[in-house]
């Protein structure tokens, strides 16, 4: 009998234990995160914007993000000139 009831609170802790181990690690909430931290910086007006809400242009064969598109308007007149 005092066998089982120690084997039940073992498995309880060991239930406990897992349970914290999973809250910790978070796949989501950690994918969120870094796509918050990454900031790119805009060539034409050189203000750094988040990397999800910069556009994304090819020009002359190079990738640039942009805060708007007008700044990617004027930045591809001002290396083509
Ligand atoms: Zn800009």
């Amino acid at each position: 009998m005092r066998f089982l009831i120690f084997a039940f609170l073992a498995y309880l802790l060991y239930r406990v234990i897992k349970g914290v181990l999973a809250s910790g690690q978070s796949p989501v909430s950690r994918d969120d995160r870094r796509t918050i931290d990454e900031m790119v910086q805009d060539p034409f007006c050189k203000t750094y914007i988040p990397l999800r809400d910069a556009q994304k242009k090819t020009i002359a064969g190079k990738e640039y993000f942009f805060c708007s598109s007008e700044c990617a308007e004027r930045f591809k007149k001002e290396i083509q000139a």
